[in-house]
């Protein structure tokens, strides 16, 4: 378990998660990107509000 660094509240990461996938905050929206890390995953935070993600 690893906390939003935005608002501090809980965010889950799954025990399945892969390296790059995007994670959002449920408390405030934010997103973060995994990266691996010597003991799981750390949370990066990704810049997807307001740009076109590609579609
Ligand atoms: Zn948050």
């Amino acid at each position: 378990m690893t906390n939003c660094s935005e608002c501090d509240a809980d965010l889950s990461v799954p025990n399945d998660a892969i390296e790059g996938e995007i994670v959002t905050c449920a408390e405030c929206g934010a997103s973060f990107e995994l990266v691996k890390a010597p003991n799981g995953f750390e949370l990066k935070p990704a810049q997807t509000v307001g740009e076109d993600w590609g579609q």
